[in-house]
């Protein structure tokens, strides 16, 4: 296969486009497709503030590099989550190799290490939610919602930006989909706009593959952490991945247009009536001062409390 762009060898093959790239002009197709979908999705501006969430993978770690080279002011943050032991040191790792990242670049990495913050990691605040039964997913999806919006707001970003590809979106999406769970559907977008303390929030890689996110990564030579987070076998959304993937891999394109179709037809106004009962009134909770759907404390502080 031959790059659409110089006629040389392509190393990159894009089955879902139909289009080979040499190396250069696939690392040039990713800066153009990222600044095309940041406009046309209306992210942010040139002036301002973005917050990158970073984990030391591929995908925000890749995300913090294109953001950079496209020129924008983009600073990364890292939430310490305390996860892992001796054998898979995952929190550690993860941390390490997002501030050789920054180190490397001269970027700054805001980082905030939930224990040493709150009194307890992730496991131990699941442990006591939980009482050891399930994973800590939940508890963890509540904590980084809450201390990214609280870094967001504190610091004076306009933007928080997350490294969430097509193949996260499109597991949420099937999931999602499976169950018609229409107070979630709507809630699903590459962009979600910012209001009563809550920062706005951005995916500029949703319509990225994950293998491609991947070739980024390798081609750019950023060292990533290979692991996933311990908890994250034999979850649900690696199940639906797997399942997307066999459907790709028989029609290729098959899952950006599953995703790209549902935006199209949430924003004619699909999803109108449940986007309007979403838009529920927030409140303020006593203890942090953060927006929350419910009156008195939000869920993240209920959590640590417990
Ligand atoms: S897989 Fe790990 S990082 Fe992801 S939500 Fe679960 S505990 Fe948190
Ligand atoms: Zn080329
Ligand atoms: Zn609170």
């Amino acid at each position: 296969m031959k790059c659409k762009t110089c006629g040389q060898k392509a190393t990159v093959n894009l089955r879902q486009h139909r289009l080979g790239l040499c190396t250069d002009h696939f690392l040039e197709w990713m800066l153009t497709q990222t600044a095309r979908f940041i406009k046309k999705y209306r992210m942010f501006g040139p002036d301002e503030k973005v917050l990158v969430a970073v984990s030391g993978g591929k995908d925000s770690l890749s995300l913090w590099d294109i953001l950079t080279r496209l020129g924008y002011q983009a600073d990364g943050l890292y939430l310490g989550l305390g996860i892992g032991d001796e054998q898979n040191p995952y929190s550690a790792e993860s941390h390490r190799l997002a501030q050789q990242f920054a180190d490397q670049r001269g970027l700054k990495l805001q980082v905030v290490d939930i224990r040493e913050t709150h009194g307890q990691t992730i496991p131990q605040l699941a442990e006591s939610v939980h009482r050891g039964q399930g994973r800590p997913c939940s508890v963890c999806g509540v904590a980084k919602r809450h201390e990214m919006n609280r870094i967001a707001r504190d610091l004076g970003y306009d933007v928080l930006a997350t490294g969430h590809n097509l193949d996260d979106e499109a597991a949420v999406l099937f999931g999602n989909t499976l169950g018609w769970q229409a107070d979630l559907l709507p809630r699903q977008a590459p962009v979600l706009a910012g209001h009563d303390g809550l920062a706005r929030k951005v995916k500029p890689l949703c319509r990225f593959y994950e293998k491609d996110m991947a070739a980024y990564a390798i081609l750019r030579g950023i060292e990533y952490i290979y692991e996933e987070c311990p908890f994250s076998v034999g979850s649900t959304s690696i199940y639906y991945k797997e399942l997307l993937n066999r459907l790709e891999s028989d029609r290729p394109g098959a899952k950006l247009a599953f995703y790209v179709k549902f935006l199209e037809a949430r924003s004619v106004g699909l999803f109108a009536a449940q986007q309007a009962e979403v838009s529920q009134p927030l409140f303020t909770c006593p203890t942090c001062g953060q927006p929350t759907a419910h009156e008195g404390q939000c869920s993240f502080c209920r959590m640590v409390l417990r």
